[in-house]
């Protein structure tokens, strides 16, 4: 349920609101940034009325969100979050583009990635310290050392670093270096680890699960969001089908799909979502016609030597040229890449 207050409501009107969801053992949530002032409510909402609260003061109207989730909808907030990172914003009509390395390998490969992406004018690096593969046997990360190495490269050329948390021991660790925090594709219904990353109050970045529907990945952001963090982006990165001619098949229909649904930025991230280097750059340019609000792209400077998904990374020069590109198309598409 969702309660549109006037505008100019005084606090202890909204205070009284909540007060009395909380006592109809619900839990109120006063939506951020919005044009509107509204409070959304969760909990057992089929045991209130809508009079319960239409003729209190300041109560413009009461609406029932029909949806399965709540906070993430754009019933509960029709303007597109936008996540404030300084003149380096998320979501809206800016495009951003996070850049690197599936891995973080040494502290030398990080470096100079690091030093060619920003060159290159990327705000955003993302690369794992801690890594999710199939096998037990292959490159797992480096772990705290590489979370280290992040630290440093931050600092060394004011990037904004995204790198993956796995499980529930590593929160403060990742939470210390990480400006945003990217919840993989295989912890996407990891509820628990969700909850963590809100408490964070850190921006996430969560990725859809493989056989995951869109619908999954809303009711998984809702968990980040009920505990009050807003800055969530969606990333789209390949489901499981039957097709075998690429890693995985990028849905590109949940971008105009997700943009209706929710507020919260989407990206795309077609590295995983196709898997082969050469297939990027198009899907990249189709993810951004089809609505994203950004993109995550493997880069890797000698992607032959890459210790993970050396086949999917772009080198250089070709993430460069994609890059020019990009900033053809954005402006045909009312976006503007900062
Ligand atoms: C990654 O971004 O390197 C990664 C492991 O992605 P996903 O969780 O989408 O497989
Ligand atoms: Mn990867």
């Amino acid at each position: 349920m969702l309660i549109v207050m006037d505008l100019n409501a005084p606090r202890e009107d909204i205070e009284k609101i909540k007060l009395k969801i909380k006592q109809l053992n619900c839990t109120p949530h006063e939506i951020p940034g919005a044009s509107k002032l509204a409070i959304g409510i969760t909990g057992p909402t089929h045991n209130l009325k809508q009079e319960d609260f239409s003729l209190m003061p300041s109560v413009e109207d009461v609406v029932r969100v029909t949806k399965k989730y709540k906070l993430v909808s754009r019933m509960m907030k029709s303007e597109d979050t936008i996540i404030d990172f300084g003149n380096k914003s998320i979501g809206g009509n800016r495009l951003q583009i996070i850049a690197g390395p599936c891995s973080v390998e040494s502290r030398d490969q990080i470096f100079e990635i690091a030093e060619i992406l920003k060159n290159m004018g990327i705000n955003f690096l993302r690369a794992g310290a801690y890594k999710p593969r199939s096998s037990p046997y292959s490159f797992q990360g480096l772990k705290e050392e590489g979370l280290k190495y992040l630290e440093e490269v931050k600092k060394e050329f004011d990037l904004k670093i995204v790198t993956e948390l796995l499980n529930q021991h590593t929160v403060d660790a990742v939470a210390a270096v990480a400006d945003i925090i990217q919840i993989g594709a295989r912890n996407m219904q990891n509820f628990t680890l969700l909850e963590e990353a809100g408490k964070t109050q850190k921006p996430v970045l969560l990725k859809r699960g493989m056989s995951a529907t869109v619908e999954d990945l809303l009711l998984s952001a809702e968990y980040i969001i009920s505990q009050n963090d807003y800055n969530i982006i969606l990333c789209e990165r390949g489901i499981r089908t039957f097709e075998t001619a690429t890693r995985n098949t990028l849905d590109l229909n949940a971008v105009p799909v997700l943009k209706k649904e929710t507020h919260l930025p989407v990206f795309v991230d077609p590295s995983h979502g196709v898997g082969i280097w050469d297939k990027i750059p198009p899907m990249a340019l189709a993810s951004i016609a089809a609505g994203a609000d950004g993109l995550m792209i493997e880069v890797h400077q000698r992607p032959g030597e890459a210790l993970s998904d050396g086949y999917q990374a772009l080198d250089p020069k070709r993430f460069k040229s994609l890059l020019e590109k990009i900033k053809e198309l954005a402006p045909i598409v009312g976006k503007e890449l900062v």
